[in-house]
């Protein structure tokens, strides 16, 4: 099953996200604020290597068999997962190198969603 997210959708999201960050780039000490100025940044990079990572990983430690379009739906595109950021400072929230970070906050994100599955 493909999961497709409306143009809508994705603004909405990206308007939380701002909402929630003030508009500011999240990084200690940058002042770049506004639109032009930030981005959303994902914390965990939507890659399908990622996905796919997550998924396995979902399966081994918690014993649920998510599809990808879950993963992503899910994981990639939870508050969580994103952050305000300039462009500057994106490679900054990049977590996706570190293994052990990247599992601790989808543990955290599968905490903070399962309750709805
Ligand atoms: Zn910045």
């Amino acid at each position: 099953m493909v999961v497709l997210r409306s143009r809508f959708e994705i603004a909405e999201s990206k308007r939380r996200i701002f909402t929630r960050d003030l508009y500011r780039c999240q990084y200690p000490g940058c002042r770049a604020t506004g639109e032009g100025q930030i981005e959303v940044a994902h914390r965990i990079a939507q890659t399908s290597s990622n996905e796919k990572d997550i998924r396995q990983w979902l399966r081994d430690e918690i014993g649920t068999d998510w599809t990808l379009a879950m993963v992503r739906k899910k994981i990639i595109h939870h508050r969580l997962n994103m952050v305000t950021s300039c462009r500057r400072h994106n490679d900054y929230f990049n977590i996706g190198f570190n293994r052990l970070k990247m599992m601790e906050l989808v543990r955290r994100i599968y905490d903070d969603v399962k309750e709805g599955l």
